[in-house]
């Protein structure tokens, strides 16, 4: 009997092997040596946990079935003994891995592998069945399973987490394309702790991933200001999806349906609710969206370096009223229009340097001066949307370093970013709130659970 290990295995245990490449192959393969060992030595009546491992021998090739045994799961043990008293060498057989790469095609990747042209060819006309080999992306996998003179034995693509293709050698001539979809099933997790330093560094205390604590600091980020109003002891509380599969191996992490800052004593619940079928967005537990027209700060990883009000000006050293805030930053950081609007001033300003105002719906303009440079295609005109990139930080004007100076002004008046009461976001009309304080109740009663559990785990 030949050793060649087969390249086809139950759907499940296929999948993994899939997914992890060769490593895991082998420890397949090494079970399936000791489940003959084993076989070797307990003869045929052998244990549960052989016949799971079942092997069946169709000349020369084997089948690794994750299903309970077959009929005659002991006979292959005592054909192998007679035929082969010596443990079975590893399966000279290649197994390679290719990533997509700009200008390939699937065609090409097997025939880099080394593969015959005709039979590649055979291959990809059997994935189709299945699969548009054109649907392959920059990045995407492959793994190709090729025997000692580089025929092509498997294929395996996963297009996406929870679809795998695999095209299969059915017997010398023939192959065939297989699809395994992975039923995802949506859990909910929760966390909750009490702030030290940092919410970033509670968060990961209580394990919350970095993708849900980038989502939470998000939602928060029109209200709350994590590097100024975040105090010792301040408290949070988050509820957040996480995809398993049917043996509860994570997949993936999802979004964050519920959130809960306590600040200073002051609870700011977050509810996530679909407006929209595909459109969600925060609400707190009034109903009033966690998204604002405006940000407050509309820079990234900067310090506040001069807050709004009277000071001695650091360059013509007197006292005046600073009208803004000022935000130090490396040159070149940059700059996001505070909310949608339509730029109305581009260019220089006097003391403002390279300056940019928006005009937002209501009686709401923005300005952001001592810019090193505004964005390209930035004009006098233009629309952009909150978050958009208008131009980079530097020290143009009267400004004695790098930083942002921004304004908010309320019919044309500045007013104090940082404390000024936003206008607020898209309000719910009837239908919509009275949809919302159903999804709300149904939200805290499925946290109120998760507490309950969560205690019981921390005890
Ligand atoms: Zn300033």
């Amino acid at each position: 009997m030949s050793e060649r290990a087969s390249g086809t295995i139950g759907s499940e245990s296929f999948f993994y092997i899939g997914r992890n490449g060769c490593g895991t192959l082998q420890i397949a393969l090494s079970v399936l040596v000791g489940g003959l060992l084993i076989g070797l030595i307990a003869g045929p009546g052998a244990s549960d946990s052989i016949a799971n491992n079942t092997l069946e021998s169709t000349g020369g090739v084997r089948h690794v079935a994750a299903q309970p045994a077959l009929e005659q799961p002991q006979r292959l043990f005592v054909a192998s003994a007679v035929a082969e008293p010596e443990l079975p060498k590893p399966a000279p057989e290649k197994i390679r891995s290719l990533k997509v790469r700009n200008g390939d095609t699937l065609m090409s990747m097997i025939l880099s592998a080394g593969v015959a042209r005709e039979e590649a060819h055979d291959a990809v006309t059997a994935l189709r069945a299945v699969y548009d080999p054109r649907d392959l992306r920059v990045g995407q996998k492959i793994h190709l399973t090729l025997s000692k003179n580089d025929n092509l034995k498997e294929m395996l693509l996963d297009p996406s987490v929870i679809r795998q293709i695999a095209v299969r050698r059915d017997d010398a001539t023939l192959f065939r394309a297989f699809e395994t979809k992975r039923t995802l099933n949506r859990r909910l997790k929760f966390a909750r702790g009490v702030i030290g330093s940092s919410l970033y560094k509670a968060a990961v205390g209580r394990d919350v991933p970095l993708s849900v604590l980038t989502e939470l600091v998000r939602i928060y980020s029109w209200d709350v200001d994590f590097q100024r109003e975040i105090q010792k002891g301040d408290r949070f509380e988050v509820a957040y999806e996480r995809f398993v599969d049917d043996k509860a191996n994570l997949v993936r992490h999802g979004k964050v349906i519920y959130a809960k800052l306590v600040l200073s004593g002051a609870a700011k619940p977050l509810y996530r609710f679909e407006i929209k079928p595909g459109r969600s967005n925060y609400f707190d537990d009034r109903g009033r969206s966690a998204k604002r027209p405006l940000l407050r700060t509309p820079i990234d990883g900067a310090r506040l370096s001069s807050r709004f009000g009277k000071r001695r000006h650091p360059v013509l050293g007197y006292n005046k009223m600073h009208r803004g805030v000022d935000f130090a930053a490396r040159t070149g950081t940059p700059i996001y229009a505070a909310g949608d609007g339509v730029i109305v001033y581009r260019g220089r300003n006097g003391g403002y340097g390279k300056y940019i105002r928006i005009r937002h719906a209501g009686r709401y303009n923005t300005a952001y001066a001592h810019m090193s440079r505004y964005r390209k295609g930035v004009a006098v005109g233009s629309r952009v949307r909150q978050g958009q990139v208008i131009g980079y930080v530097g020290s143009t004007g009267r400004s004695t370093g790098p930083h942002l100076h921004y304004e908010i002004l309320s019919n044309g008046r500045q007013v104090n970013p940082l404390t000024v009461k936003m206008p607020s976001g898209i309000k719910l009309g009837r239908k919509a709130f009275a949809k919302f304080q159903a999804k709300r109740e149904n939200i805290d009663a499925l946290v109120a659970g998760l507490i309950k559990e969560f205690e019981i785990t921390r005890r």
